[in-house]
């Protein structure tokens, strides 16, 4: 969605992460992305994911939200995911009680290498906000491994890098190399596995025209696209029902 509103508010980083885009709302705008994941980093096929809720700062509505959003994920997968209360879990969420409400995350696996006790996601505290499904069902495709859809090297979005960097780092504090990792197009390698195009990619963020050279832009989407899906059931597949 493309706004009035400051065009990008990131998240500070936790370990090794992901930041994350929380401008707000705007017009629907025509968009050319892909998908882009690495499946090292792909959790066990079949498995279950254990997640913990940080209880001491949610309420039961908050869970519940969390809950509902990441769910989305779940009939296009093979894993299932297992909501805990406390700090213990392969996957740690806590609320983001910073200034700018965006969420981040750990990239799959990844997680298992944050130290326990840390939280290997952040979500936004306002649960209530007409974006909240989006920033949740973003972070968990991030959980599954899913990659930023605008980094894919054939996005050929015409950033316009100094507008890029100042914004970037005005609104959100990030540094250059911030901007690098969360930002700018992913090397074209074999550690990737880069879908086809994919015009509704929950993982792409908001494009302002302001950060690009041109009549450039594109807007978020909040809900899961069919390119969405179409890397969810490749990267875990269900079992094909046998026939009775
Ligand atoms: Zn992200």
């Amino acid at each position: 969605m493309i706004s009035t509103t400051p065009p990008a508010v990131f998240q500070p980083q936790l370990s090794a992460p992901v930041t994350e885009n929380a401008a707000d709302s705007g017009h629907p705008l025509s968009r050319s992305r892909r998908n882009i994941s690495e499946p090292a980093k792909y959790w066990p096929q079949n498995s279950t994911l254990k997640i913990a809720m940080y209880e001491y700062d949610m309420d039961d509505e908050y869970v519940l939200a969390v809950k509902q959003a990441a769910s989305e994920w779940l009939p296009h997968i093979n894993l299932k995911f297992e909501f805990v209360p406390g700090e213990e879990g392969d996957v740690r969420i806590t609320q983001n009680m910073g200034n700018n409400g965006g969420g981040s995350s750990v990239l799959g696996t990844e997680a298992l290498d944050v130290y326990p006790g840390y939280p290997t996601m952040l979500l936004p505290e306002n649960h209530k906000h007409p974006r909240f499904k989006y920033v949740v069902m973003h972070e968990f495709g991030h959980i599954l491994g899913a990659h930023h859809a605008h980094q894919h090297p054939d996005s050929h979005i015409p950033w316009n890098m100094d507008k890029v960097y100042e914004g970037y780092s005005r609104i959100a504090g990030m540094d250059r190399q911030a901007v690098q990792k969360n930002i700018l197009p992913l090397p074209r390698s074999s550690q990737y596995d880069f879908l086809p195009y994919d015009g509704d990619s929950v993982m792409h963020y908001e494009v302002p025209y302001a950060l690009t050279h041109g009549d450039w832009g594109q807007s978020e989407t909040w809900s899961l696209s069919d390119g969405d899906i179409a890397w969810a059931e490749k990267a875990y597949p269900k079992a094909i029902p046998a026939i009775a």
